[in-house]
């Protein structure tokens, strides 16, 4: 699956469009005229059509409509040199995902473009989390700070992904138990201090900034602003 099928007739803006995506580290493919942008269509699956309206031949419209009666759901972001807002309707109407209107800034339309992927994209679960220099990797299940690799044993890993995941946010030792322990009652158990304290001992002990602290009576909170 390549990302983008970008089609639109002004070479100099398709290949300046395309110049920006490659440095964004995308997969872009042109096509100057609809007939082709089709047949590139039936070729391959795209993330994302960026579809100019005024084309020789066959135009924006007529090309988002052939689309959508392939049965094709690709999403679709239609470029026009006419910011009339009925276009803009017209566009949205005919099955078209968002609408740009010419000439934008790179930024707008990088934005645009991210927002559709967002959209669209399966939410794949993140695969690291980060706090200042702390940082996890859930898949490999490995911690580093500062670039050093830390140890962990599976439960200090849940405890730590619990505290990452709600950075800045205080966690109760109840939700914590809860979570890491499976445990769904009101207990009197310190199980929660001791692997906290074993936790502090590999991730703070050393560096200039701790970042686990204690809320007392409540829980804990993960940040990095200095100690109070
Ligand atoms: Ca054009």
């Amino acid at each position: 699956m390549k990302n983008f099928l970008i089609i639109e007739d002004e070479l100099r803006t398709a290949q300046s469009l395309k110049k920006g995506l490659l440095e964004h580290h995308y997969e872009v493919e042109l096509a100057a005229d609809g007939e082709t942008g089709l047949a590139l269509l039936k070729q391959n699956e795209y993330e994302l059509i960026i579809l100019d309206v005024m084309l020789p031949k066959m135009d924006g419209w007529e090309i988002l409509q052939e689309i959508r009666a392939q049965g094709r759901q690709t999403p679709v972001l239609m470029l026009t040199a006419l910011s009339d807002i009925k276009d803009r309707v017209r566009g949205l109407q005919a099955g078209a995902d968002d609408y740009l209107a010419k000439p934008f800034a790179f930024s707008e339309f990088l934005a645009r473009v991210e927002a559709i992927l967002r959209r669209t994209r399966p939410n794949v679960p993140k695969e690291t989390l980060s706090v200042g220099d702390l940082s996890i990797n859930l898949t490999q299940q490995s911690v580093r700070r500062n670039g050093q690799a830390i140890e962990l044993s599976p439960k200090e890993f849940q405890l730590l992904c619990m505290l990452m995941e709600n950075a800045g946010r205080f966690v109760s030792r109840k939700e914590l138990v809860a979570r890491v322990w499976n445990i769904h009652f009101d207990c009197e158990t310190n199980v929660v201090d001791v692997a906290i304290r074993r936790l502090r001992q590999k991730i703070d002990e050393g560096f200039a900034t701790r970042l686990i602290k204690t809320v007392r009576g409540v829980g804990y909170v993960l940040d990095q602003n200095p100690s109070a």
